[in-house]
């Protein structure tokens, strides 16, 4: 009785386990992502905390139930993905570019996210579009792996709108796609780990300073609001003039491991 419109028969029968697929890899990435910064939090690394103050309990809370309100998004869109593939409208695509091929297509899928993200990032701060689209995720003023999916849903719409504009234009291995997916959510939860995982030197070589780093994006949450635009790469901040002007000396800072957390009151001796 759902033939007559295939989406709904895709979201009915394929639906759930879109759901489970992509809950499961929030969850996994998520907690793997918290699990290590709790671990880290007990070790000397502990200054490598970004910020003094702790997320509360509240702010975890709502960081999931964005996420799960993302999933839900992410699960309707995909039953139109299908749909789109199934009649042609995108590219399915079953064989291989041979191994170096495949490669550089994931590559160059990371390079076109992250130019895509930048952009609509950019743009949803837009004074016109930023409440409907963009404050939920900034609630998280101290964001922690939870925050990975954590947007309104016109968001979650922009975000995984990416997925059908990209395969109308590029037919992409299965596995291509997978290994996106699964680098875009543990890069996305390490950005908002509130813990810098990157090593000291990060900054110093010619190839790693490119790469974007969780300092990065803790500052745009924390106080460089129209700063650090970036996903993966600080290139298009970098051109565009938008890199936080202390990001380099707040990476320093942060893995440094001599600043005192400001927080955290001196302990007082009673006799
Ligand atoms: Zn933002
Ligand atoms: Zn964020």
């Amino acid at each position: 009785m759902f033939d007559a419109f295939p989406p709904l028969h895709i979201l009915l029968t394929k639906g759930p386990f879109v759901f489970a697929f992509d809950f499961g890899r929030y969850l996994v990435a998520a907690a793997v992502v918290a699990a290590i910064v709790w671990g880290l939090r007990r070790t000397t690394l502990r200054t490598r905390k970004i910020q003094a103050r702790e997320a509360t309990m509240a702010d975890k809370r709502r960081e999931f139930a964005q996420s799960i309100q993302t999933v839900c998004v992410y699960t309707l869109v995909s039953a139109f993905i299908i749909w789109g593939v199934d009649a042609g409208v995108l590219q399915r695509f079953q064989g291989s570019y041979g191994w170096a091929g495949d490669l550089a297509l994931l590559a160059a899928l990371i390079v076109a996210h992250d130019t895509y993200f930048y952009w609509v990032h950019r743009a949803m701060h837009h004074p016109r579009l930023f409440k409907t689209f963009h404050r939920a995720h900034h609630r998280s003023i101290t964001p922690t792996p939870w925050a990975a999916y954590s947007f309104a849903i016109p968001e979650a719409f922009v975000m995984i709108a990416f997925v059908p504009i990209w395969l109308v234009f590029v037919a992409t291995p299965g596995w291509v796609m997978l290994s996106w997916i699964l680098f875009q959510i543990v890069r996305n939860a390490m950005g908002h780990a509130g813990f810098e995982l990157h090593p000291r030197w990060w900054l110093s070589t010619p190839v790693t300073r490119w790469i974007n780093t969780t300092t990065h994006h803790d500052l745009h949450h924390n106080g460089g609001f129209n700063k650090n635009y970036g996903l993966y790469f600080t290139w298009w901040d970098k051109i565009m003039g938008t890199e936080h002007p202390r990001y380099a000396a707040r990476f320093a800072e942060v893995v440094a491991g001599d600043r005192k957390l400001a927080a955290r009151p001196a302990r007082t001796v009673t006799a």
